[in-house]
């Protein structure tokens, strides 16, 4: 779907609460502290802007941040986990402005961390970045995944299959998906106006993965560590815009 740029000035805004979320959820991401704790200062930021969660009830999910530690690559729910020195974890947030969402998640060290880990995570961000560069009028969806998975493989990692990006807009999770892997040049042609989430996870082991017994969070099959980096991003005249920033 094509979104009007008064559309498209909306999810700005709810990208922008989500940018805090970020920013807040970051400071406040030290050993000792737990991941509930974060989605609590994650709601501050949605309650002081005005903004809905999207993240809250989606399926029964009971916070409005996903936390995901280590070998946990997505939709890890906060609870009484303990950040500790070296752990890594994603932090994914949503926030819905006038009935438009945005969607982003990224993933830090805690303490001091094992430079391999801290590759994973720049890594990810990198594959993240080649993938929106694709995001240009005329280009085809799955040059977005191509490239994704090109760094990610060339760094010497994996690419998760599962779980994929996704259109968004008046809902967070709107077709089509947005895979992060797949051969350039397929699916349809990219459009101005259209709004993706473009979200790689990277395994340092193989693509693997599993899901717990609380039915949400997902492991890699292996244990390998996981990083996970996401923005809300539009097609404009002028290229890419990050819209969760
Ligand atoms: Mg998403
Ligand atoms: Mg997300």
């Amino acid at each position: 779907m094509r979104r009007s740029p008064e559309e498209i000035a909306k999810m700005r805004r709810a990208g922008r609460v989500v940018a805090e979320m970020h920013e807040r959820t970051r400071e406040a991401a030290r050993p000792g502290v737990t991941t509930l704790q974060l989605d609590k200062v994650a709601r501050e930021v949605l309650e002081r802007r005005g903004a809905r969660s999207n993240f809250l009830n989606y399926h029964g999910f009971p916070a409005v941040i996903c936390t995901s530690p280590n070998d946990m690559i997505v939709h890890g729910i906060p609870g009484d986990y303990r950040l500790k020195d070296g752990d890594i974890i994603s932090i994914d947030c949503g926030a819905i402005v006038e009935g438009y969402h945005a969607d982003a998640a990224f993933t830090m060290g805690i303490g001091e961390v094992d430079p391999e880990a801290l590759r994973l995570i720049a890594v990810t961000e990198d594959s993240l970045a080649e993938g929106i560069e694709q995001m240009v009028d005329g280009n085809r969806l799955s040059d977005i995944g191509h490239a994704v998975q090109s760094v990610a493989e060339a760094a010497g990692f994996s690419v998760v299959r599962e779980y994929v990006g996704h259109a968004i807009g008046t809902a967070m999770h709107e077709e089509p998906q947005v895979p992060n892997y797949g051969p350039p040049g397929k699916g349809p042609k990219l459009r101005v106006g259209m709004v993706f989430a473009v979200e790689p996870m990277v395994n340092m082991g193989g693509v693997g993965t599993r899901v717990l017994d609380d039915g949400w969070s997902v492991v890699t099959a292996d244990g390998s560590l996981s990083s996970h980096a996401e923005h809300t991003i539009a097609i404009t005249d002028d290229g890419p815009e990050v819209l969760t920033v």
